[in-house]
């Protein structure tokens, strides 16, 4: 048999009460591991105090005047040590073996006259069980790690699969509504029962106008949303002027935001307009997704404000801020994610959507090195905050963007 432990500086306890056989054994134990450090203890409780730092395995006699073998084994055990125990018994004690083993002894030795010939390999058995224990353990660590992380990943794709039967359900009932009011505005001019040139049907026209824009608007997210998940959005990034954006999106979300809820948009801002290197429809349509989420999620009479500033890291901040139904601790962390969408039981708050808008809005900032965060309590409105690195040259520290303010009337 290859000794395996040859190199091994293997760490013996020996516990033997018989001063000469306790010699004999630590003299083959030598010949056998010639870089093994051997201790004897004569009585279980010198024993346990040579346990610090534990030794590589435990050889003891089974007779000793304090306890006995099993009986040393078991508080070796109970003092939460794991360490490879071997026991030598009397010959026609076998019995006591047995016990042993059962116990948890690594292996045993029977004293006949040949015994310490048949230490060295009654060891190795011991330590080599031993390894193959502990490997054994490890690997069932492993096997239950992995089955704990596949059962996650189960949970989660079982959670995503939801979300998607939901989420088509959503999208049917989004083109549904519209495609039924187109149907019926061209089955009523169709029928003639009103007419293009007179007020109702003109009137007619442009109800299934704007539902064609809606559907359009859901393709379009649609679209934008399997790009993303496919790495295929491709952004055309240039110098832009922020303030522009935020000027192109005020101007036109401000009308509609007061004609159909009378929301004030307003846009607070002052100081430099420096330059960010973006997609410019691409910010556009965060902003502008932003603010129709804050007019929609803010009862009649509120306020939504725009603000924009560089901070001191050459980051412009915007951040569109309403008075509305806010969003709770709990959903902060998910209204990001693709499909969610949390429902609202106040009265009057009940809005459809796809649960797309943020989870592509957020995708688009980062692909642009930006952030998008939210800070919101739930009935106190809720406050979307995305960055921008600015471009080049223009990163002033603390500057404000700008002073420009929409229709000047309803900046402060
Ligand atoms: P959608 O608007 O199509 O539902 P979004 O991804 O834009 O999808 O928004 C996800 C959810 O986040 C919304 O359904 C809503 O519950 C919540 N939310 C977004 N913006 C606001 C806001 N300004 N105030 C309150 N809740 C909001």
């Amino acid at each position: 048999m290859i000794n395996l432990y040859k190199d091994t500086p293997l760490q013996i306890l020996i516990i033997e009460d018989n001063k000469d056989h306790a010699f004999l054994t630590s003299k083959t134990f030598q010949k056998a591991f010639p870089l093994s450090k051997i201790s004897i203890a004569e009585t279980a409780r010198e024993a346990y105090e040579k346990l610090s730092p534990p030794p590589d395995i435990i050889v003891s006699d089974y007779n000793l005047p304090d306890e006995d073998g099993l009986a040393i084994l078991q508080n070796v055990k109970s003092r939460g040590f794991d360490i490879p125990f071997v026991i030598m018994t009397g010959a026609g004690d076998e019995k006591l073996a047995v016990e042993a083993l059962q116990a948890g002894a690594y292996n045993y030795l029977v004293k006949d006259e040949a015994y310490l010939s048949a230490l060295p390999k009654v060891i190795r058995e011991a330590l080599d069980k031993y390894r193959f224990q502990k490997e054994k353990e490890a690997l069932e660590q492993e096997v239950r790690e992995k089955n704990t992380a596949l059962e996650r990943a189960n949970q989660e794709l079982r959670k995503l699969d939801q979300l998607k039967s939901e989420f088509i359900a959503a999208v049917s009932h989004e083109f549904r509504t519209p495609l039924n009011s187109i149907k019926e505005s061209i089955a009523l001019l169709a029928e003639g029962v009103v007419k293009i040139g007179e007020e109702q049907g003109n009137r007619v026209f442009e109800i299934a106008a704007n539902n064609v824009n809606r559907l359009a608007l859901l393709i379009d997210d649609l679209l934008d949303f399997s790009k993303l998940e496919a790495g295929r959005m491709r952004l055309e990034k240039q110098p832009q002027d922020l303030s522009e954006i935020i000027a192109e999106v005020v101007d036109s979300m401000k009308g509609i935001a007061e004609k159909t809820k009378q929301i004030r948009l307003v846009w607070v801002g002052g100081g430099d307009h420096p330059q960010v290197f973006a997609d410019k429809s691409r910010i556009v349509q965060v902003l502008m997704n932003l603010v129709d989420n804050a007019i929609k999620f803010t009862p009649p009479g509120g306020r939504v404000t725009i603000t924009s500033e560089v901070n001191g890291d050459a980051q412009a901040v915007v951040a569109v801020e309403d008075t509305g139904i806010g969003i709770g601790k709990e959903d902060l962390g998910r209204i990001f994610k693709k499909f969610e969408q949390v429902r609202t039981r106040q009265p009057g708050t009940e809005v459809r959507g796809t649960g797309l808008g943020l989870a592509i809005s957020k995708q688009i900032v980062e692909l642009h090195e930006g952030h998008l965060r939210v800070e919101s309590e739930l009935n106190r409105g809720s406050r979307f905050i995305f960055t921008l690195p600015v471009y080049g040259e223009a990163a002033k520290p603390q500057a404000k963007l700008s002073t420009h303010t929409q229709g000047g009337k309803n900046a402060t």
